[in-house]
């Protein structure tokens, strides 16, 4: 299955796809993870984008867009995937229908003030990119990672001011992309403002999937 995970920062979007790509044993695909591994490892690409993501603005569209096209390329991508952040404009959308045929994007659908919530509050694993949350969904022991034992931290971009333009930039450069795929027939609406679980079980109903 070749899918679109959609919808404003702290949606759930990372979270779910996570889990679902272990159920439909494909890849998850997140630019995001893509960007803070390079911005980590200090590569020629994450000099690039190392200010641009810390402030939540938008890496460039021919950028991503090259990247995701090398990363869909890859043997694992060829029975399916699940884009995760990506496409975020409506360029970005264009590029992508060029050459990969999809076949849904579900749109995670919460409030403003749940997601700002969640965002501040939200711990990611260094080692492993297992995601938590302070109050909603901590870690057992804290600052450590269940799955991998791994450091939590903060990711910059959670900082109120950036988390406030990133919000914005959804709104003017991504919302969009809800409109243009429900006349594409291919949106899958869920409610993400509950727990992960209660998520998955939507998105299982409307991928049509069983555990
Ligand atoms: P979130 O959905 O929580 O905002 P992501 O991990 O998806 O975060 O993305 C983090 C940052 O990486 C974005 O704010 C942006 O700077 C950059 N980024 C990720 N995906 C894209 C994309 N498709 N196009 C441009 N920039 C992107």
């Amino acid at each position: 299955m070749k899918l679109i995970f959609l919808g404003p920062p702290g949606a759930g979007k990372g979270t779910l796809a996570g889990l679902v790509s272990k159920e439909l044993g494909v890849p998850q695909v997140s630019t995001g993870d893509i960007f803070r591994d390079a911005i980590k490892r200090e590569t020629e690409l994450g000099k690039k984008v190392k200010q641009i993501v810390g402030r939540g603005d938008l890496v460039p569209d021919d950028l991503t867009v090259d990247l995701v096209r090398e990363r869909l390329g890859q043997p694992d991508a060829a029975r399916g995937y699940i884009l995760d952040g990506f496409p975020r404009t409506i360029p970005q959308a264009e590029a992508l229908e060029a050459f990969q045929k999809l076949d849904a994007v579900v749109n995670f659908t919460i409030g403003d003030d749940a997601v700002a919530a969640r965002l501040s509050g939200r711990e990611i694993c260094k080692s492993c990119g297992a995601i938590y949350h302070v109050a909603n969904m901590p870690s057992r022991v804290k600052g450590v990672c269940d799955k991998c034992g791994g450091p939590l931290y903060t990711r910059p971009d959670d900082s109120l001011e950036s988390i406030t333009n990133r919000l914005e930039v959804y709104k003017r450069q991504t919302e969009p992309l809800i409109e243009l795929y429900r006349k594409k027939k291919l949106l899958r609406n869920i409610d993400s403002s509950k727990t992960p679980e209660d998520t998955l079980a939507q998105v299982r109903t409307v991928l049509g999937y069983r555990k």
